[in-house]
């Protein structure tokens, strides 16, 4: 492709994306495709000749299009919030052209710079602790997850329990520190409530240590407290084993928890060495609100903190923004320098390698969308965002409580999410002649939280019933952007 084959090109991509967009409330949100679709769609040989860019184009509509499920869609309920905005779409745009796998400050230098810059930002728009700033000992990364950055700090922190360990012990001798380390991380408990989300016990898995999840209650709209905290590391020690590493969650999957942090706080000055990491993939978003930033001020007590912009802050996926209190635990257990990573910038000491501060070693450049969208909106739109979808999420809860008929709210509304159980009895039937509308779509990918006891017909009548809450607010299409109805 020339560059004036690329412009056309890109002209007409741009137009069809534009267009994609204008039309996305009018098409179904599901795709209606079977498992293998898309092998009998597409030559099962790669092309031998290149084609051309029109026929390639052609067949995004007739293959792709099928296939997709329109989250961007007003009327798409499931899961959590997926950010797409076009100044971050610009932004994975520059990204691509100017592709550098910017693993160190050399590579790139604005690649890293940039990172830094708008992190600090980010750090400052949602009132996080200064401890979280590069000009500390603190600083931000971007990540492609959040579960890769739960990986990436539960590495550091198994290593830096194992070193202080190590420390304390006065081993010195090569081999002695070797033997001595697996003999610890055999011992190593990772911990997070029963509703942390499930990459920490997977990152619990990589990381080849065990996984303890703490009960909590309904009666706590199950947030973790202090006091269960302190009885399950108890219970461990007294085993013989160390937890060495805890998620606490801003904003559960399930109900959109929020862990007592204060109370959690009080027990981790007695265990200095476990690595306390606060998850708040979706909610942290809202921390951009002054009314939500008594709960950032509390992460004065957590090693590291995470949220996604790609969740609910106008940012395309991947975009996840972790926060370290010390870099240095993170270099620590991460940075390998052979020859050919070595230069003299590194060896200075005055500029960040974020290859020392993830898994990989390649990075791309995804500050970029992170700047254009902070710029493009600036802390008020960002804001008024949140405050707006927060708005919406309240409307929501007062619909659902019109209907106490057939619905029940299991936990307090949190932030922009609602939970809600169907009633048990025979209420349900006779509303289940209000359900208006002949939509055919399965209403399967839009789960609704079922209590535990509930049997194969009950799920099946939560599913009849999440039809009536679509319809009930069908005519505010904007719903379904922000009282996702989620479930596992
Ligand atoms: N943590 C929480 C609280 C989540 O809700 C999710 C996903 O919904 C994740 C972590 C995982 O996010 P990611 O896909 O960025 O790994």
């Amino acid at each position: 492709m020339t560059g004036q084959g690329f412009q056309e090109a890109a002209n007409s991509a741009i137009t069809e994306i534009e267009r994609y967009y204008s039309n996305l409330p009018s098409r179904p949100v599901l795709p209606s495709v079977s498992p293998g679709y898309l092998q009998q769609l597409l030559p099962s040989k790669p092309p031998v000749d290149g084609e051309e860019w029109q026929a390639i184009e052609k067949d995004m509509e007739r293959t792709i299009m099928p296939g997709i499920t329109h989250w961007q869609s007003p009327k798409f309920m499931a899961f959590f919030a997926a950010s797409s905005t076009y100044p971050a779409i610009l932004g994975e745009m520059w990204s691509a052209a100017l592709t550098a796998p910017a693993f160190n400050w050399i590579c790139s230098p604005a690649v890293t710079e940039l990172e830094t810059v708008v992190l600090d930002w980010l750090a400052q728009i949602l009132g996080l602790p200064e401890v979280f700033l590069s000009k500390g000992e603190g600083g931000g990364v971007i990540q492609g997850s959040a579960s890769e950055a739960i990986v990436t700090v539960m590495v550091a922190a198994r290593e830096r329990f194992v070193r202080r360990q190590l420390e304390r012990e006065g081993v010195t001798d090569v081999e002695e520190i070797e033997d001595r380390s697996c003999e610890l991380r055999g011992k190593l408990v990772a911990l997070g409530s029963d509703q942390a989300h499930s990459s920490t016990k997977k990152a619990s898995n990589i990381a080849g240590t065990r996984y303890r999840g703490i009960n909590t209650v309904l009666s706590n709209a199950f947030a973790l407290t202090g006091k269960q905290l302190r009885a399950k590391i108890e219970e461990l020690e007294a085993k013989g084993l160390h937890p060495y590493y805890l998620t606490v969650s801003l904003g559960t999957t399930n109900t959109c928890a929020v862990d007592e942090f204060e109370s959690i706080a009080e027990v981790a000055k007695d265990y200095p060495d476990i690595w306390i990491h606060c998850d708040a993939a979706y909610a942290g978003a809202a921390l951009v609100l002054p009314e939500y930033q008594h709960l950032a001020k509390q992460m004065s007590f957590v090693d590291s903190f995470d949220m996604n912009m790609h969740k609910w802050l106008l940012t395309n996926f991947d975009a996840s923004c972790l926060f370290v209190r010390k870099r240095r635990d993170l270099i620590d257990a991460l940075s390998i320098a052979p020859a050919y990573l070595r230069n003299q910038y590194t060896e200075s000491g005055l500029v960040t390698d974020y290859r020392d501060w993830q898994i990989p070693l390649g990075r791309r450049f995804r500050s970029l969308k992170i700047w254009f969208v902070i710029r493009t909106w600036g802390v008020k739109g960002l804001q008024e965002h949140i405050r707006h979808h927060i708005k919406l999420g309240e409307l929501f809860a007062e619909l659902v409580r019109s209907r106490s008929d057939i619905f029940s709210i299991l936990t307090p509304p949190s932030f922009a999410l609602t939970v809600l159980t169907v009633n048990a009895g025979g209420k349900q039937a006779q509303h289940n002649g209000a359900i208006k509308g002949d939509d055919p779509r399965p209403f399967e990918h839009q789960h609704v939280p079922i209590e535990p006891q509930a049997n194969t017909s009950e799920v099946q009548e939560a599913n009849t019933i999440t039809k009536e809450v679509y319809t009930l607010i069908d005519q505010r299409a904007e719903f379904f952007l922000t009282a996702s109805v989620v479930g596992e």
